[in-house]
Formats: structure tokens, sequence, C-alpha cells
């Protein structure tokens, strides 16, 4: 559509080619097929940045295992409250998935996501009495009454026998499992919600588009300046409405914008890493993915974790994460990308949330400056007698981590994911990766209402959005719960 002879004109603009804008295209399309969006990608392809399978861990988070979802009080009571909100959030993404596979846009839900038991497994007795806390909150409640708890190393050995190898009976541990647990190929999954895009809403992705600057114009709408990475061309792009759904690209173009909401907003890097298991004996002898917790101050990402995938079509075997150090904000992205992205208006809030976060800094220091053979070390943790053989480093995705301004603090991290958006919601941006991949639908519906409140108040329309999603804005009962469960355990052949 051309509104003006001298620019294209879109509904919607979407930056970036991964896991977030294909949700929010795709939402918006189901619930107005006429809009006109466009999607631009810097890359040559879609999903090659973190939503990417190597460069996240693939786990579809639902609190099933993830213990810094369940904070420890200062009563000794283990709070599941925020347990509770993953776990519905991941729903919401299993319930759109299943409507796609429903409707056969997606035909092979196997090709992206299969049934693999959630554990949480930590030593100790302190840590034990913990983990069995939060097994007696979670049996009384019907998210997580399918959980299962035990001290005793003969069970351990039945759930995650390479982690008990050479483990002698005596050794303080415990463990809980939720056998419905996921491992998401996020990845593939993309690609294949890009392929919908395409095919049933003629919505193709442009790529080698790289957005460079977004300017507000005078009638309300916004102007996208995009530079043709192989022509090298420089053109302008007009637009009712702008998702920066660019990754760790968000913060330095939502720099660009010129509304106060993002005033105060920093980042820091962090880079990771795998240890993968080049042994197939050993992969085929690991089931599930294992939690345990991070160390007391240490980052709620640094959780290490053993766990079962399913990459380029096989079973495979990953630990970590590792964290390290560039200043790229992308893994493709430019080493002065975390000069470029301090201005005068954040530098306080990165001094603050530095000076506030030493622990961290000290985590970061300490993670950077291990060896291979220091990596070994951590894994041997979980497996005890693991040869430097049998694995290999591989690089995973690039967070950017948030930074907020705070009122007391100066600065503050922020560990889940955060929408920046103007006041009247033309522009919007989404910062931070957790928890990430798992729950983009729901993020995503946050963006649909920000941006289009007038689709969204229209009764047909949530009629829609509830035909795809049973429980968007929807009261969740035991009874709700469990049949949509059953249901999307059915279509996603997670039985
Ligand atoms: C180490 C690690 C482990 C993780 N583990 C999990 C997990 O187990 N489970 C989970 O649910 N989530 C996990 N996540 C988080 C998850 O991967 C991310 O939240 C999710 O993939 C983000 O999707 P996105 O679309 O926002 O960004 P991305 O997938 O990074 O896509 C952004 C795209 O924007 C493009 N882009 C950037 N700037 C521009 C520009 N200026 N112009 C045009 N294009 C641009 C990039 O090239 C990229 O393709 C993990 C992340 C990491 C890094």
């Amino acid at each position: 559509m051309t509104k003006n002879s001298s620019k294209e004109y879109y509904d919607l603009i979407c930056v970036g080619g991964g896991i977030m804008s294909a949700n929010l295209a795709l939402l918006a399309k189901m619930i107005k097929p006429d809009l006109n969006i466009l999607i631009l990608e810097r890359l040559e392809a879609v999903a090659k940045e973190s939503s990417a399978a190597w460069n996240n861990a693939g786990t579809g988070h639902s609190a099933l295992c993830e213990l810094n979802y369940c904070p420890e009080e200062d009563d000794g009571s283990v709070s599941i409250s925020k347990a509770l909100e993953i776990c519905k959030q991941f729903e919401i993404s299993k319930q759109f998935w299943s409507y796609l596979v429903d409707k056969e846009f997606i035909k092979d839900p196997g090709s992206f996501i299969k049934k693999v038991p959630h554990h949480s497994w930590v030593t100790g007795i302190k840590n034990a009495d913990y983990l069995e806390k939060r097994y007696e909150a979670f049996k009384e409640h019907y998210m997580f009454n399918t959980i299962s708890f035990t001290r005793e190393i003969s069970k351990m050995k039945e759930w995650f026998p390479l982690i008990m190898r050479e483990r002698e009976e005596g050794e303080v541990m415990a463990a809980s499992r939720i056998e419905r647990g996921t491992e998401v190929n996020y990845g593939t999954l993309t690609q294949q919600l890009y392929k919908i895009l395409e095919n049933e809403y003629n919505t193709p992705v442009k790529f080698y588009q790289d957005v460079e600057d977004l300017d507000p114009l005078e009638n309300g709408n916004w102007t996208a300046i995009v530079k043709d990475l192989k022509s090298k061309e420089k053109y302008q792009i007009e637009a009712d409405h702008i998702f920066i759904g660019a990754g760790g690209g968000a913060l330095l173009l939502l720099e660009t914008v010129e509304i106060e909401e993002k005033d105060g907003f920093g980042g820091f890097p962090v880079s990771g890493e795998w240890l993968v298991c080049k042994n197939e004996e050993l992969i085929s002898q690991h089931n599930g993915k294992v939690y345990s917790k991070a160390g007391p101050d240490d980052p709620p990402m640094s959780t290490p974790h053993l766990d079962t995938r399913y990459i380029d079509g096989k079973r495979q075997l990953m630990f970590g994460p590792f964290a390290g150090f560039s200043p790229k904000f992308l893994k493709e992205g430019s080493n002065l990308d975390l000069l470029k992205s301090v201005t005068f208006k954040n530098i306080p809030s990165m001094l603050g949330a530095f000076w506030h976060n030493l622990p961290l800094t000290k985590y970061l220091v300490h993670q950077v400056t291990m060896s291979f053979d220091d990596r070994m070390d951590d894994l041997r943790k979980f497996v005890k007698d693991a040869k430097n053989e049998d694995w290999e480093i591989q690089v995973a995705g690039q967070r950017v981590q948030t930074i907020k301004r705070d009122e007391f603090e100066g600065g503050k991290l922020e560990f889940g994911t955060q929408i920046v958006s103007g006041a009247d919601g033309k522009i919007t941006c989404l910062l931070g990766a957790s928890p990430g991949a798992s729950t983009a639908t729901k993020v995503m519906l946050d963006v649909l209402e920000k941006a289009f409140p007038e689709l969204i108040d229209k009764d047909e329309n949530l009629s829609r959005l509830q035909e795809i999603i049973p429980y968007y804005k929807k009261e969740i009962t035991k009874g709700f719960f469990e049949n949509e469960l059953k249901r999307t355990t059915d279509i996603l052949n997670l039985k």
C-alpha cells in the first residue's frame, strides 16, 4: 500500500525476524487479515540470533524445574506465585501452537516440541529442605500437583542415571520431577511461524534490511530509516505502528526513538557458552532437563542445567550456561555496541546498577576467566566422571541484561522482559530475554493490546483471540486448566 508518492506505508513494521516479531505479526494478521505488515531483518534468514536452537537452552519455561521462580521468603515459606504466572504464560504459548497444528498450518508438532521431563536437583541439607518445601507447596496446586519428590539416591538413579553415576548412598541431595516438561526447538518453530505468515497471509520477511533510525512524523506516524545491506542504499518507510523486536539490538534502536519512556534504560551484554556432548552413548543415557540452584549471589540466568535437546534432527546433550563477555549486543553485532549504548540519560542507571550489583560483576569476571578445564570441573559437579574428550564448547546467544532507572539505587538490573512504549502505543519495544521465547505469545498479546487497543476492544476480535487462545482474558479454574492441558498435550503429541 502506498499512502503518499514518496514513501511506502504500512500499518505495522516489525523490526527483527526472531520469535517475538513472528508471534506479533501472526496474531495481528489472525484478527485483522487486511493489516499491512512489513517485517525487516538485517541478516539473511529468520531465527539466526537468540531464537536459533543452539543460541538458547530450548526449555519450555513453565516453572516446573527452575528454582528462581520459587524464592524462599523471610519466614522460611516458599512462594509459588511467580511460578504460577510463568506456568500459565507457557500454557498460552502451547494453546497458540495447538491452534496452528489443529488448522494444519504446522504439520508436525514433533518438529519443534518434545516431552522431556523437568527435574530440579540440589545437594546439601539446606537446599534439600528448601526443595521439599517447594514440593509441599506445589503439590497443593492443580498446575503442579503431578510433581514427585525424593531424597533417595536409588530413585534419582532412575530419573537421571548419568548424574547419579559414582554417587554414594548417604550423600545428601534431593530432587523433584514433573513428567510433562518440554524441550522446544525455538529456531524451527520460528521458521515455521514465518512460513505461515508468508504462505497464508502474504507477509514475507525482507532480508538484509538494517533499520538504523526511527523518527516521529507530525501526523503521529513513524518513519523507519532503513539501509539495504546489499545495495548499500538508504530509504524511508512510513508506518502507523512500529514494533522493535530486534532482540539484543532493541536497546540501540530504542535509543534513537524520541519518547521519554525510553529514558534511563541501559544494557550490559552477557554472552553465553554451552558444553555440548559428542559421545552418543552418554547422550542416550540422559533423558531430561535437570536444573540445579544458582549460587547465592549469582544471577538467575546462571542456574546450571544438564539438558536433553533435539537439534539438527537428533538428540543432543548440553550443559551450561557459562557466561562470557563481548561488547556486542547481537552475535552478529558490532564491537562498538556497548559504547554506543551509553548516553547522558542512562549513565546514572548504568553506574547505579553496577555499584549495587558488585557480586554480579564478580560472577561475570570469574566466568570470563574460566578455562575449558574449569568448565569441565563445573560439569563434573553434575556428571562426576565426565571426560574432556567427550565435550566441546558451543557459543550460545548474546543477551543484553536490561538496566532500568531506579529512584533509590540509580539503576537496577531487570531480569524479566520489559515492554517499553510511547504513550499512544504506536511505538513498542521489547527489552530483556527471560523467560523469553517460552512466553512470546503472552508478551506479544500485551504488545497487541498496547499498540492496537481499538482492535482488541471489538467483540468479534476478542472472540477470535479466545478461539485461538482459550485462556485469553479468562479466569483459569482447576477444571479449565486440566481440560486445556489434556487438549494441548494431545494436539502437540506430548503424551
Ligand atoms: C543463552 C540463552 C539461553 C536462553 N534459554 C532460553 C530457554 O531455555 N527458553 C526460552 O524460552 N528462552 C530462552 N532464551 C531467551 C530467548 O532465546 C529469547 O527471549 C528470544 O529468542 C528472543 O527473541 P527475539 O525475537 O526478541 O530476538 P532474536 O531472536 O534475537 O531476534 C532479533 C532479530 O532482530 C534482528 N535485528 C536486530 N537489530 C536489527 C535492526 N536494526 N534491523 C533489522 N533487524 C535487526 C536480528 O538480526 C535478529 O534476527 C535464552 C536466551 C539466551 C541468550
